[in-house]
This record gives C-alpha cells, structure tokens and sequence, in this order.
C-alpha cells in the first residue's frame, strides 16, 4: 500500500504563507513523495513552484521567497489516479474570466471520467489525465455563473469519490471535504491567521493550535478575520478506518482521537482476545510499533525489536524482479539475532497485503534461530482494493482475497495468525462500523 496525498491552505494577516506551508507540507511527506507543490498569491498576482520529488528537492530558499503573499495552498503527492510527469503535479493552476484559480486534494473522484467528457463537451481542453485537473475544471466552469460557496456547492453536488481539497481563487483560502469525509482534513490556528492540513502533525511543526476537523461536506473559507463555515451537505459519515491504522502519522489526531492511542489500543485487544504465549512481542518496523506496544502491556510480555530497519532504502530502490523484491525485503528489515535465537516471538504488524514481506520476515527470523513466530494484525483481512485515494495491489494480487486466514499461515509460514475484526476496529475508535468506509475489508464501498 502506498500513502495518498497531503493537502495544506493557509491564510496570515501579513506576511508569507508559503513557509508555513512549506514546513506544514514536511510533516505531511509521509502522504506523497512523488511531487510537491505550493501555490501562492499575493494580492495581485500568483506564484506557483512544484517539481517531481521530495520536499526538500522541489524547493530552494529561494523559492520560497518569490512564493510571496499571505495566502499559499500546498500539495504532495503519490498518485493513486492518472500519471506521474511534470504536468500532473499539483496545485493545478487555471486563469478563469473570474480571476486566479489553483487547487490539490487528496483522494479519488470516482466519476472523473464522465465528468471530463461532460466538460469537453463545452470547450474545456485537459493537458494531463487527473481526476484533479477534471476538479478544477469543472469548479472554473460552476465560478462562470455563482460566488465562491455556490460554485462549490455545485461542485459538489455533481462530483463523487474521495476528496479533501484545498484552494486559492483571488486570495481566499478554502478547505472542503466530500460528503462523507472519507479522507481527513482539520483547521488550525495560527499566530497570525489559520491553517487547514490533511494532519493535525502539520499545525504542531508551525506552532498551530488545533480548533477542529473539517466535518463531512463542509466548506471553510479562512478569512483575516475569522473562520467562515458553511455545510453543503451532510450524508452518513465513511471516515476511511485505514488512516488510522497505517496511512496517517501516530502523532496525529484525527476527529478528537489520538492516531497513537488507537493503534495501543488496537494492540491491546490483539492481546485480550487473541493473544498466545510468548516469550517476547516485537514490532514490524515502523508502522507495527504502536501495535506491539499495547500487546505487550496488556499482556505484561518484553517488547523487544527484532529486526532493523534500513531507512535509506527507499522509493528509488529498484526492483526488476519477484527474486529481487524478496531480496529487497532483507535489505529493508534486517533480524537481530540474539533477540531472536530460541525464541518464541509474536510479531506485530498492520497489515498483509501480496503476503511477500510477511512470508520473508518469517523465513529470515527462523534462519536467525526463532523457536516459533506467531503473527498478529491489527486490521482485518485486506480483500478488495481502494478505489478511494490509496494505492493498494489488485484484487488478483491481495493474498487476502483468494486466500483463507488458514491458507495465509500456511502460507507465509506461521506458527498462527489472526486478525483483528471490524467490531473490534469499532470498538477501538469508539465509531459506529456504519460511520467507516470499509470497502477493502467487506468490498461494500460508501461510494459506486
Ligand atoms: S477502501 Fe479501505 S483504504 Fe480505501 S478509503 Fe475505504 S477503508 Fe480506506
């Protein structure tokens, strides 16, 4: 699985707004590392620097010196909809009769195809294949006819899918969210004027103060002034339950709960209603820590690293072959031996998706000498793919959807494994399973 995008707008009394975001988009890079962008505007005219790579890549001191103004909306991305070239990083800018639009989201619109068609219809001409250029399309054309809020409205109304935006129009900053606020987005204040940010980390690195999540269908317009809110509309919440579990950084806080309470809470009913005996717990590194650390207080087990990771192998690593994917396993997470020889270990970890890392960890662990390796989840198993702004394998390559849990031991060879269920995901989050997307456990989407 791979993350999605990070989306970021801000609005200051005086001053730049592009450094906030730029330091605001640094603590949402966990989101998107293919592209970054920010946009800004400074009373007159707007200022647009984005490239293909990592944050620190794209942009220079200089750069953000000519991002002058104090409105800016910024952007990283890994595209989980049209290609990766220079022309597909956002924000998307467009001159409209109206004056100056630029926008990012995150997410999927699942029905970007007709709109497109709808909006070449009527002279629009795309230069990329994204769900988003259709977006700010089809916002140029609603601004032709209605204010600000009504073209948004509008464009709601006729777009489906995922969506946590942000945009710039003439100076004023906005957040919206789609109407089932399937992918998170929160507001913040600032010394001097207010942020709103995929995460609530990216307020934390600009000193910001959280005020709130921005609620499914809702619109805000960060003025000088103030806040100004108006819900376009409000259909059952399908909070996407996966951002909690792996997407999203554990020191952030998505609607009022702490993504790190969750996971050791998660960690805690592996143990209470799955737990075996063990001689130690362990993480899988970095997204399986939280995890194991609830598991072993709740079962009163050592919790012990097992394995290293290397965090210099990234996403330029090159893998031609399955042969070289597996190698590249043992280059990425390395066991620890004497943590590991003849021991029995429970390994803790987020997720199995192909069942490639899960069955090569296990191997590399008993090469080291483990007595027995037990395997716990804090998700249910992964049968489906997104189709809502996160990049996941097929549906023919999730081991999950061909596979029982039985199979999936046997498979990555097991001395058990278990799951957690969408009950206890509920219970954790303390929110109703009706008020979750989760599409790719149950294949039931909140969305066609
Ligand atoms: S399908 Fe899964 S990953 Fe995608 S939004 Fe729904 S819960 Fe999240």
């Amino acid at each position: 699985m791979e993350d999605k995008c990070g989306v970021i707008g801000v609005k200051l009394n005086s001053g730049h707004a592009a450094f906030p975001t730029y330091y605001g988009l640094y603590a949402l890079q966990h989101r998107g590392q293919e592209s970054a962008g920010i946009v800004s505007f400074d009373g007159f005219k707007q200022h647009t620097k984005k490239g293909l790579g990592l944050i620190g890549e794209v942009f220079k001191e200089d750069d953000l010196k000519q991002l002058t103004g104090p409105s800016a909306i910024g952007h990283v991305r890994y595209p989980t909809y049209g290609s990766i070239n220079k022309k597909t990083v956002h924000p998307f800018n467009v001159n409209t009769r109206q004056g100056f639009l630029a926008l990012g989201h995150n997410g999927n619109i699942t029905n970007a195809e007709s709109l497109r068609k709808d909006l070449e219809k009527v002279g629009h001409v795309f230069t990329t294949d994204t769900d988003t250029e259709v977006l700010v399309h089809e916002l140029a054309r609603n601004l032709i006819k209605a204010d600000l809020v009504q073209a948004i409205k509008q464009t709601i109304e006729r777009t489906q899918g995922a969506y946590s935006t942000t945009l710039i129009y003439n100076g004023k900053v906005v957040g919206f969210r789609d109407p089932r606020g399937i992918r998170p987005l929160c507001i913040g204040e600032l010394d001097d004027g207010y942020m709103v940010a995929s995460e609530s980390v990216a307020l934390d690195v600009v000193g910001g103060k959280f005020l709130r999540d921005v609620k499914p269908g809702e619109l805000v317009i960060l003025e000088e002034t103030g806040l100004e809110s108006r819900r376009i509309t409000e259909k059952t919440p399908a909070h996407c339950f996966f951002e909690y579990i792996y997407f999203a950084r554990p020191d952030s806080n998505i609607e009022g709960r702490s993504v790190y309470k969750v996971r050791r809470k998660l960690g805690e009913l592996l143990y209470d209603n799955h737990g075996v005996a063990t001689d130690l717990v362990s993480p899988v590194p970095d997204s399986g820590r939280a995890f194991a650390a609830g598991y072993a207080e709740a079962g009163n087990i050592e919790y012990i690293e097992s394995m290293m990771k290397n965090r210099y192998v990234g996403r330029t690593f090159i893998m031609p072959s399955q042969e070289t994917r597996e190698r590249a396993v043992r280059l990425k997470l390395n066991p620890i031996e004497p943590n590991i020889k003849g021991k029995k270990i429970m390994i803790i970890d987020d997720s199995i998706v192909r069942g490639t890392t899960s069955k090569q960890l296990i191997d590399s662990l008993r090469d080291n000498g483990a007595e027995e390796v037990h395997v716990r989840i804090g998700a249910p198993p992964i049968t489906s793919p997104c189709n809502l702004g996160v990049n996941m394998a097929s549906e023919e390559e999730l081991m999950a959807s061909k596979k029982s849990v039985s199979e999936i031991k046997n498979a990555i060879g097991a001395d058990s494994l278990e799951y957690l269920s969408l009950e206890e995901i509920s219970e954790a989050l303390d929110i109703p399973k009706n008020n979750l997307c989760t599409g790719c456990v149950t294949g039931n989407y909140p969305i066609k």
